[in-house]
């Protein structure tokens, strides 16, 4: 007789069916809101095995969706294979990334035949020099952009690209993101910009006045994703036009909260505020069965608090480096 086992559920009684896995906390980019890290000791990172591991032991708890993450996922050589195997993880039923969109122009194709059924490209501006200034680098926006060309020509059955809004920063150009995305088949989603790093949040509410002030006409639509995204839909189009928009400080959404975090060290987070912290990397390297590695998961999500504190002014939270764990 088979037995299917009872869904992961957090102190709250939430059903946590989506992790979130950093593959490294480096990246080529240094994004002003995103502290960057270098770990350059050897064996810091969680290795190919573990992650396919971990994919098993968590897919068997009840995830059914993992995100690989970063820092920027592309930077692992081993990508492909990853999501290959994770893929064909018992219990996982999707595998997503979300990457910065350079390496893309080689990647998109073999990502897909490797069984990635979502991309979320990041993209903050379509302004080449703002692109430099936000990423503090000589990032190329011809890469980006090409590279979101490849992926929507290869046809993800879910194609996103993500922007976080920054005042003073991008915020005149956020209509001109949306045509662009819609333009590839491609859903915008506008992100506020958590306390991780420098610059100036612009509550979700206004971004939506942006969006009307440069011409988008969006009404309310019932979309809901594995996320946190509420959408709109521009006004008569069919097949639906949509907009995401993920409030994290002004428009809390962690009573919905369906998920958890590994980050590049092998850290366990179930929330990205702080709470239910382990380190499953050490646990696995000191002979751990994949029992003993459930236990410590279920205990970390025994200790959720019902929500995130990071909109609090003057709190002692700590703020953990965005690289690492991968938002
Ligand atoms: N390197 C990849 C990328 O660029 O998409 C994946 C990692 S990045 C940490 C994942 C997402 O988190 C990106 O869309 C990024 O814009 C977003 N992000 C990073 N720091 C953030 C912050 N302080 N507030 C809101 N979103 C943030």
């Amino acid at each position: 007789m088979s037995c299917t086992p009872a869904p992961l559920k957090d102190a709250q009684g939430r059903i946590i069916a989506y992790l979130r896995l950093a593959l490294t906390d480096r990246c080529n980019f240094r994004c002003s809101y995103c502290s960057p890290a270098e770990h350059e000791a050897p064996g810091y990172l969680l290795s190919h095995a573990e992650i396919v591991r971990l994919g098993g032991v968590f897919g068997r708890l009840g995830v059914r969706r993992i995100r690989l993450t970063g820092g920027e996922p592309t930077l692992r050589s081993d990508v492909v294979g990853l999501v290959r195997e994770l893929r064909a993880a018992p219990g996982i039923e999707e595998v997503a990334l979300t990457t910065n969109g350079h390496r893309l122009s080689e990647l998109a194709a073999p990502l897909r035949d490797a069984g990635l059924e979502s991309l979320n490209v990041s993209l903050d501006t379509l302004d080449a020099e703002r692109l430099r200034r936000i990423s503090g680098r000589a990032a190329s926006l011809d890469d980006v952009l090409s590279g979101l060309d490849a992926a929507a020509a290869v046809g993800f059955p879910h194609l996103k690209v993500n922007t976080v809004v920054m005042g003073g920063v991008n915020e005149d150009e956020l209509g001109r993101i949306v045509r662009h995305a819609w333009d590839r088949g491609a859903s915008p989603r506008f992100i506020e910009l958590m306390p991780f790093g420098g610059g100036v949040p612009v509550p979700t509410a206004r971004v939506r006045r942006l969006l009307a002030e440069q011409g988008l006409r969006l009404v309310a639509d019932a979309k809901r994703g594995w996320g946190p995204a509420h959408y709109l839909r521009e006004e008569g189009s069919e097949p639906p036009r949509r907009v995401g928009f993920i409030g994290a400080l002004t428009e809390n959404f962690c009573e919905g909260c369906n998920r958890a975090r590994v980050a590049a060290d092998g850290g366990f987070q179930a929330c990205l505020g702080g709470d239910g912290r382990a380190n499953l990397r050490d646990l696995l390297r000191a002979g751990a069965s994949d029992a003993e590695v459930e236990a410590v998961v279920r205990n970390a999500l025994g200790v959720k608090a019902a929500r995130h504190r990071m909109d609090e002014q003057g709190t002692s939270l700590v703020l953990l480096p965005m690289m690492g764990i991968g938002g």
